[in-house]
């Protein structure tokens, strides 16, 4: 469904948005041609030119190498992208308007010159985007796009519900909640467990008593809820049945007897996923 005058249009808002300095408008111009038309030579070597990201950038030289290996404008490119990586690529060169057919350096037409913009929060990483909510400069390892555009982990970080926003108290607390529960519960179970069949599954049954009691403790705590509280909560679980394993059992602790604490962890972390999610 590729209709020549349409790409036409874009190649030449695409140009146009490079001349006046956006950037981004103009990588978004050609990756339009190019999603059009792949194989599209002009596109490729002009969208890689506006890419700072060094990585993605010599993919797309790369690409247009195997299209065109013989390409004056490919092998240009091949050139000047060597060059620049040999000089630390502290600089990225923005072309002017009408630069495809540039050879070399000497009688290219002139180039804008501007620094790279480091990401906000990864100092070794070039910024390729800036946070729709606080126009921070961002890298790519930062950004995950979002109903509203691109945010920085610090802003992502606000949007999250406040039930949510859990911090190493919240997961001390609830750590320490399960532990001390899987600690004392299982003691008047162990007393069960001599009743075949039946005493197993009430120490099971424990298992799931210790879930879902440290879930509801926690949340009255700390209103706290999500991954975080849950992995901790289940660590504190599996510590507080190893002391109560220990305590009770000391050095007589038998396969059956490990398969069904492991079980009774399991299903009390089942419990605190249920409620804590
Ligand atoms: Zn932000
Ligand atoms: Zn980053």
């Amino acid at each position: 469904m590729s209709d020549p005058s349409m790409i036409e249009l874009i190649r030449d808002a695409a140009d146009k948005a490079t001349a006046r300095g956006d950037t981004i408008a103009a990588r978004n111009y050609y990756r339009a041609v190019l999603a059009q038309q792949p194989h599209d030579i002009d596109a490729i070597l002009a969208l890689a030119q506006l890419i700072p990201v060094v990585s993605e950038r010599q993919r797309l030289i790369a690409q247009a190498q195997v299209l065109e290996p013989n390409n004056p404008a490919v092998l240009a490119a091949v050139a000047e992208n060597e060059k620049l990586i040999t000089q630390g690529l502290k600089i990225i060169v923005v072309p002017n308007n009408d630069s495809q057919s540039s050879d070399t350096a000497a009688d290219a037409p002139p180039v804008v010159q501007r620094p790279i913009v480091m990401c906000a929060v990864h100092a070794t990483m070039e910024a390729t985007l800036r946070c729709t909510s606080c126009d921070r400069p961002m890298c790519v390892r930062c950004t995950i796009p979002n109903e509203v555009g691109q945010l920085c982990p610090t802003c992502r970080y606000k949007r999250i519900p406040e039930r949510y926003r859990s911090n190493l108290r919240h997961w001390l607390i609830a750590g320490g909640v399960s532990a001390v529960l899987a600690t004392i519960i299982p003691i008047p179970l162990v007393f069960l467990l001599s009743i075949p069949f039946i005493g197993p599954m009430l120490f099971l049954a424990g298992g799931m008593l210790i879930g879902s009691l440290s879930a509801q403790i926690t949340l009255r705590l700390t209103a706290k809820r999500g991954q975080p509280m849950i992995m901790a909560s289940g660590i504190g679980v599996g510590i507080g049945s190893l002391i109560a394993m220990l305590i009770l059992f000391g050095g007589n602790i038998s396969l059956m007897l490990i398969v069904l604490t492991v079980l009774s962890i399991a299903l009390a972390v089942r419990s605190l996923q249920q409620t804590l999610n």
